[in-house]
């Protein structure tokens, strides 16, 4: 910046992730998308990204050659202490700018492994060395810092690997610095969740609605989305006001709930398990789960919600025939008359975990999730789904798309989902429903 020019705005942007371990399975770059999002949000596009091996050479030519294009270049990843970690010299190399150590810089490392009880290795002074002229940006999770270079106009923007210590610098480096740069307004999203309807369903009812939408000063988009078992609508608005921008979406989501009633589930980008733990805890009730086939996978869910023990005590994975009768207490006339997939089993699961939790809701699942183990009669991805309480006894056995990691997920899903739908007092969802289930309503 000199004197009292404003700095020219930013609305394009290129991505260097450098590693050589990006460049092979398993490590995934995940920082770009991560960036992607953020700079999207301001309304900066991202034109071009690379991933650049930590090879000197390489790493110069790419980022030289994004700095003759673009105007944002950030780098990320390669700002480590050993000698693999190469972007300060590249950088440095390509814009002439000599290196410094910087002596606050040196300081706060040294405070980082002292506060440990460790001395700082010598190497660790490469994480202090910055190229004239650049800022610097805290890491407030580790060593090295981030560094922020204008050059010849444009913005270079270099950032540590480790995902954790990127993101919060990422989001402080896009309110500080971008934000007031970018000009193009801000992007505003909101997040509406559906289960119990197919993704051709939703787009069936909903796109009437959302082309509607798209006319008018202040256009929401909509961008459609599932995973097993929900549907997700992503609707985003471009807009200086976040007032405004609230307001639009406010109106748009109510549209969208008048559509969907009970299926939609989530307005604010709430994920189901935290709708049922705040069903549970609305009434200061406790669930149980017992799973067979899910495997653990619906008490992860809702024991990921911080707090959730406020309605979690005692979940049972129980796969075995033997353990369905020991510890959840189904009787073994029923298993041998029945088999274990069915929904006599399914609903003495849910009344067992939740007698044993004392808990006022219980979840039982058994299913078939392959790839052997099917029947004609109960084929792969047969799952049963039991929810009781002192009042209310809900069974359905549904057919989930085939492969053994989709079953589960969608049992799962569906699993919270009819919970959900107990809490309320609304009817089940129709997808994926094979049998209705022999469950009463009392
Ligand atoms: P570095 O800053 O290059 O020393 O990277 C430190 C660690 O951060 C590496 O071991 C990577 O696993 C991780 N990392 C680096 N770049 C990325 C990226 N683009 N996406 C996700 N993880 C990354
Ligand atoms: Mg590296």
């Amino acid at each position: 910046m000199t004197g009292a020019l404003r700095p020219p705005s930013l609305r394009w942007a290129e991505i260097v992730a450098v590693g050589s371990e990006l460049l092979v399975p398993p490590r995934l770059d995940t920082n770009s998308l991560f960036i992607t999002e953020r700079l999207n949000e301001y309304g900066i596009e991202v034109r071009a990204k690379a991933i650049v091996g930590d090879r000197r050479e390489d790493l110069e030519a790419v980022v030289r050659a994004a700095l003759a294009r673009t105007e944002l270049v950030v780098v990320c990843g390669g700002l480590g202490p050993t000698d693999d970690d190469l972007t300060r010299d590249a950088v440095s190399a390509v814009t002439g700018r000599t290196l410094r150590e910087q002596s606050g810089i040196l300081d706060g490392i040294r405070q980082r492994f002292a506060a440990r009880g460790a001395r700082m290795p010598e190497i660790n002074r490469r994480q202090a060395m910055v190229p004239e002229g650049a800022d610097v940006i805290p890491n407030g999770l580790g060593t090295a810092p981030g560094l922020w270079l204008e050059h010849e106009g444009r913005v270079l923007l270099l950032l540590p690997g480790p995902p954790a210590e990127l993101k919060p610098m990422v989001e402080r480096v896009v309110a500080e610095r971008l934000a007031p740069r970018a000009g193009g307004g801000r992007l505003h999203r909101r997040v509406l969740r559906i289960c119990g309807r197919t993704e051709s369903e939703v787009d069936e009812r909903a796109a009437p609605v959302y082309s509607r939408w798209v006319i008018g000063p202040l256009p929401v988009s909509t961008t459609v989305l599932t995973s097993p078992a929900q549907v997700e609508l992503h609707l985003s608005v471009r807009a200086a006001s976040a007032a405004e921008a609230h307001a639009r979406l406010e109106a748009a989501a109510a549209d969208m709930a008048c559509l969907f009633g009970a299926d939609l589930f989530s307005m604010d980008g709430r994920v189901l398990e935290e709708v049922v733990g705040q069903l549970l805890r609305d009434r200061g009730w406790h669930i149980g789960v017992a799973e067979s086939c899910t495997g653990g996978l619906i008490s992860g869910r809702l024991t990921e919600v911080p707090g959730s023990s406020d309605y979690v005590g005692f979940n049972a994975v129980c796969y075995s025939n033997q353990a369905k009768a020991s510890v959840l207490g189904v009787p073994p006339a029923l298993l041998a008359g029945h088999g274990a997939v069915s929904e006599p089993v399914a609903l003495a699961m849910a009344d067992g975990i939740r007698q044993r939790a004392a808990a006022e809701i219980g979840i039982g699942v058994t299913g078939i999730a392959g790839p052997a183990g099917g029947s004609d009669d109960k084929p792969l991805g047969t799952v049963v789904i039991g929810v009781t309480t002192a009042d209310v006894r809900v069974v359905r056995t549904y057919r989930f798309p085939a492969g053994r990691a989709r079953v589960r997920q969608f049992a799962a899903q569906i699993a919270l989902d009819l919970a959900r739908r107990v809490l309320l007092g609304v009817e089940a969802g129709r997808a994926f429903v094979f049998m209705p289930g022999t469950g009463v309503r009392r």
